[in-house]
């Protein structure tokens, strides 16, 4: 079996690594590494939870080892689609470079573009970057790539799905024709390839085997849910998800529940926090500092539920989460790949269950045939909902006075159901797409109607009906 001294890496990049406990290569490190030190373009098909990261920094630290980096002249350049998987990337260069001399600058929106600018000015031998905030920097003229000679694209099929495409396209049209480049995706779609063609030469072609075909140590389940009536559907989907994460006890010590939409992930976290669960949301529209100190807690046990739209979970690497909700079915299949690849990492064994209502079954079908299996049906859990309902609702909920909170966005459990105005479970304002360009963001989901027969639940509801759920 290879290991990571039979791999021409750098003296220094191999303490690095000795230090984080790896000493076997990845499938698709093993298969990255020894072209990309040749001076290849790769073609990397893996997804995220692979050891993909590594795949790429190793190499690229080793092939930067000399030289030196001039003033805004970066020397390399990684491309990564969310701020999170950027921040991501940045930390491994600094894990696996530590025993170097390289600098590194991470781009991303959220911060200031003078801090920024500063760092830029000093000459950075890695810039890692979202493509909006590079576009940014280049337009202000305060960047020029024609020192790049390594390009990291990572999670080329999420920045399609983002609409970042022709972002990507504009940034390798202004790197040298003689770069190299190391381009990282999941899928192979269409236009992916067509990116791959125009810009990769005869690269070295590395493909590992998709997690949710291959990953047994995932348990997995669906629940078929149908609400009493349309209305009453949405809370009463949430009070699902309470008795789900109840019936897994205290083998639930972390998850994270995915929506398709960014109203829902404020809504779910909102609600599962007005009884009593531990939950925090992270979405696009949440300010930087938000997102990672929410991230922070999660990742050092101190918050039990991460609320999360798909944008904004890719490839972050929680090692330990022991479940995945799927609040809704992902429109996008490949989307539930990705959502279960959360939780049964690294060997560990984990359990990821999904909420399909009728009108997500034909999502739930493309699913099924992606993953060539069929998800166990699971029955709902004993602990109905009602019941945890009626115990757990917050006293003052009951009354009629107006919750002291923020009066917008209350989650319809919380608002007492008298039917005034003032008490409307407004669904937060719709929100911005999370990504900055033209292009078709998918986390805004479906138009929310507020009226006829999309009323919100509650409204209809007297107080004693109310506590029957
Ligand atoms: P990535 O796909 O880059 O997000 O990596 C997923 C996880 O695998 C991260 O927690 C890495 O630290 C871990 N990892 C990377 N390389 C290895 C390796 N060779 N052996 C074991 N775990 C690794």
């Amino acid at each position: 079996m290879t290991k990571f001294t039979d791999l021409n890496l750098d003296a220094k990049v191999l303490k690095a690594v000795a230090e984080t406990g790896y000493d076997t290569p990845t499938p698709i490190q093993a298969g990255a590494i020894a072209p990309a030190l040749e001076g290849r373009d790769v073609l990397g098909i893996a997804q995220t939870g692979t050891g993909k990261t590594a795949a790429f920094t190793l190499p690229m630290i080793t092939l930067l080892g000399r030289g030196r980096a001039r003033a805004r002249m970066p020397r390399s350049l990684v491309l990564a689609p969310t701020r999170e998987l950027a921040a991501q990337v940045a930390e491994n260069f600094d894990a696996y470079a530590k025993y170097t001399k390289l600098s590194k600058a991470l781009l991303i929106g959220g911060t200031s573009f003078k801090d920024q600018d500063k760092i830029i000015d000093k000459g950075v031998d890695v810039l890692i970057a979202t493509p909006g905030r590079l576009l940014d920097h280049l337009e202000r003229g305060k960047l020029i790539l024609t020192d790049v000679k390594i390009m990291v694209v990572d999670e080329a099929d999420r920045m399609l799905d983002m609409g970042f495409i022709p972002d990507i396209e504009e940034i390798f049209k202004r790197t040298p024709f003689t770069r190299q480049t190391l381009f990282f995706s999941a899928t192979m779609a269409p236009e992916i390839e067509r990116i791959t063609n125009t810009f990769l030469s005869n690269p070295a072609k590395i493909e590992v085997a998709r997690a949710a075909t291959t990953n047994t140590n995932i348990k997995q389940g669906v629940v078929m849910f149908k609400g009493s009536a349309k209305p009453k559907e949405p809370s009463e989907k949430r009070a699902l998800l309470r008795s789900l994460i109840d019936a897994e006890g205290t083998e639930c010590s972390n998850a994270i529940i995915f929506c398709n939409r960014k109203s829902d992930v404020d809504i779910v976290a909102k609600s599962l926090n007005k009884y009593g669960y531990d939950a925090a949301p992270i979405h696009g529209d949440l300010d930087q500092s938000h997102r990672t100190r929410t991230l922070e807690a999660f990742r050092d046990d101190k918050l039990r539920f991460l609320v999360a739209s798909d944008v904004a979970a890719r490839g972050l690497d929680i090692p330990a989460v022991t479940h995945v909700f799927n609040f809704d079915v992902p429109s996008h299949a490949e989307d539930y790949v990705h959502r279960i690849g959360r939780t049964g990492r690294a060997g560990r064994s984990g359990t990821a269950i999904m909420i399909c209502v009728p009108r997500d079954e034909k999502n739930l079908d493309d699913v099924e045939r992606l993953v060539k299996e069929t998800i166990p049906r699971l029955e709902v859990p004993n602990a109905a909902p009602a019941a945890t309902d009626t115990e757990e609702k917050p006293k003052r909920t009951r009354s009629r006075r107006k919750p002291a909170a923020k009066s917008e966005a209350k989650p319809d459990e919380t608002a007492a159901p008298t039917g005034k105005a003032e008490e409307k479970p407004a669904e937060p304002p719709k929100p911005r797409e999370e990504r900055p360009r033209g292009g078709r963001g998918r986390d805004n989901g479906p138009k929310i109607i507020g009226m006829g027969e999309d009323t919100p639940a509650f409204i209809a509801l007297s107080f004693d009906e109310r506590a029957k759920i």
